[in-house]
């Protein structure tokens, strides 16, 4: 099996074989029960990978009756018992670490180094950490006066039930993670649905999951479109909560369909993430970390620093640095060792992300380096130069619209409470990056922000004890940290009359 130049490692051959078989209820892999499949590619080729299973709402409904049966079990066992295997999840997700990367490079894109030591080394941190929450997830005993008598009131935590965990195509292993991980700690059981573009890591996943210890039926996947089996789960009364990482149009749609059903929610949506450089910025720290704010993962990166705000005294000197990186980035299969930039994730992305640099130049705005499909060994993927513009204004949609592509849009400002004020006029609010080695300065602007995250002289960090997520059109409630384990409880307070 070759893919132009590169060969599919014969370790996943097998796996990619029996995809098919992509929904997991209990311990069971299925094929879909309307018998649907849908063709998982290699974007990097447009070479078909596998087809996985196009589930459907029947699908949905036996997943999330087999998740409610375990649910009893699940939240009886001790939270010992329930950390240990969250720690055995891990584990097994280190030792499958090369197969997981290798599995989320051909279907992703994106390069090895960045599925190994990003996607799958944090997904293991993920749930490690969350593993270990297990044993401290305690409620409160609380001094309370009642009108009569004397009484002990205590709270505890308790899960909610069933969590419809629903995924995009950008980091498919790790956000699968950091939704799962806390909800399975906190008691609940699951249902994942991946993005159908992205499947075959978290068909893995449960495979090594179950493999580790996990109980049949704590966590299930039902692989298949957005509007089917995604829908059927948001639709479903038995699920109690949706978390969901996406784009802010399905986000507005899940709102609205849970409306009827209250279903608690966690929305991950997009973002249009302002990066700040002022003139007493480490310069040459400042372009490193541009760069990767908006080339990560070919930009496909909800927290993307994808509006590079700079100073007028340095703006000049800053773009000619970042050019000339840029220029210099290799694209190529993600399994090629020298390879720095992947594919686009599919045809209609690269439209769309082309759409926007055509736009750039249509508005006006000066293309530097990039905007073009490169030609070769490369014109089978879906591969976009990295893209340069300077010249943007904050109303150009380049300026204003998330792209989800490689193309970073460079302003120019005078004084900070200009930069702090155009930063903040963005609809979203999802993350923020400073570049200052002015102390008050630092913590100031980090103040002013309105994102869920800033970073000061460092950019696309993730760590699983620090809570992710939005402000504004970026969503609400929060991944990772202990916010997010919470958020998967609800609170229950019991009184104890003590007369
Ligand atoms: P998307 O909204 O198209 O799809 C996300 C998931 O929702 C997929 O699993 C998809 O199948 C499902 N879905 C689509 N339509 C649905 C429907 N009608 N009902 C139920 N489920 C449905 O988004 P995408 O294109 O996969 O991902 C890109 C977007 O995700 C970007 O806008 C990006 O900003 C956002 N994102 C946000 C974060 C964050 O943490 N805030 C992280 C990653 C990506």
């Amino acid at each position: 099996m070759t893919m132009g130049s590169v060969e599919i490692p014969p370790a996943v051959r097998p796996f990619l074989e029996n995809a098919a078989a992509s929904i997991v209820i209990g311990a069971e892999e299925t094929t879909a029960a309307a018998g649907g499949e849908i063709p998982t590619t290699d974007p990097a080729t447009g070479a078909l990978l596998a087809n996985i299973a196009a589930g459907g709402k029947a699908d949905v409904d036996r997943a999330v009756e087999t998740a409610h049966k375990a649910f009893a079990g699940w939240r009886r066992l001790s939270p010992a018992a329930r950390g240990r295997v969250l720690l055995d999840v891990a584990d097994v997700i280190d030792e499958y670490a090369e197969e997981l990367a290798t599995l989320e490079t051909l279907d992703n894109g994106k390069p090895l180094t960045e599925s190994t030591y990003l996607d799958v080394s944090l997904s293991a941190q993920i749930w490690r950490y969350f593993g270990g929450w297990t044993t401290k997830l305690g409620g409160q005993t609380l001094p309370v006066s009642p009108a009569v008598g004397e009484a002990l009131v205590y709270t505890q935590r308790e899960p909610l039930g069933v969590v419809g965990a629903i995924v995009p195509w950008n980091f498919p292993l790790m956000i699968a993670s950091w939704k799962v991980a806390p909800a399975l700690a906190a008691g609940n059981t699951a249902v994942l649905k991946p993005s159908e573009f992205t499947s075959l890591s978290a068909l893995r996943l449960i495979e090594v999951a179950l493999e580790a210890g996990l109980p049949p039926g704590v966590l299930n996947l039902v692989t298949g479109l957005g509007p089917e089996a995604g829908q059927a789960l948001i639709d479903h009364p038995g699920v109690a909560k949706i978390s969901f990482t996406g784009s802010t149009e399905t986000g507005r749609r899940i709102v609205t369909a849970s409306a009827g059903s209250l279903k608690k929610l966690t929305l991950e949506l997009g973002g249009k993430s302002a990066n700040l450089v002022f003139p007493d910025a480490n310069i040459e720290a400042a372009v490193q970390g541009a760069l990767n704010a908006i080339f990560l993962n070919q930009g496909q990166v909800c927290c993307a620093g994808s509006r590079l705000f700079v100073h007028r005294d340095i703006h000049d000197e800053v773009v000619a640095a970042l050019a000339a990186e840029a220029r210099g980035i290799q694209l190529g299969h993600g399994l090629n060792e020298d390879t720095q930039m992947g594919p686009l994730i599919s045809a209609r992305q690269l439209d769309r992300v082309e759409g926007f640099v055509k736009a750039g130049v249509r508005d006006g705005a000066t293309l530097v380096c990039g905007g073009e499909r490169p030609g070769g060994a490369l014109a089978g993927g879906h591969f976009l130069e990295p893209t340069i513009f300077t010249d943007v204004r904050d109303e150009m949609s380049i300026g204003a619209d998330e792209i989800f592509g490689p193309v970073l849009s460079v302003l120019k400002f005078d004084d900070e409470d200009e930069a702090v004020r155009r930063a903040n006029s963005s609809v979203y609010g999802l993350a923020a990056g400073v570049w200052t080695n002015d102390l008050k300065r630092a913590h100031r602007v980090a103040r002013d922000l309105e994102a869920g995250t800033v970073w000061v002289n460092m950019y696309n960090m993730i760590d699983p004890a620090a809570p992710f997520g939005g402000y504004k059109s970026s969503g609400y409630g929060r991944d990772l940290g202990e916010e997010s384990l919470l958020g998967y409880t609800q609170t229950k307070s019991v009184w104890i009359g003590m007369d």
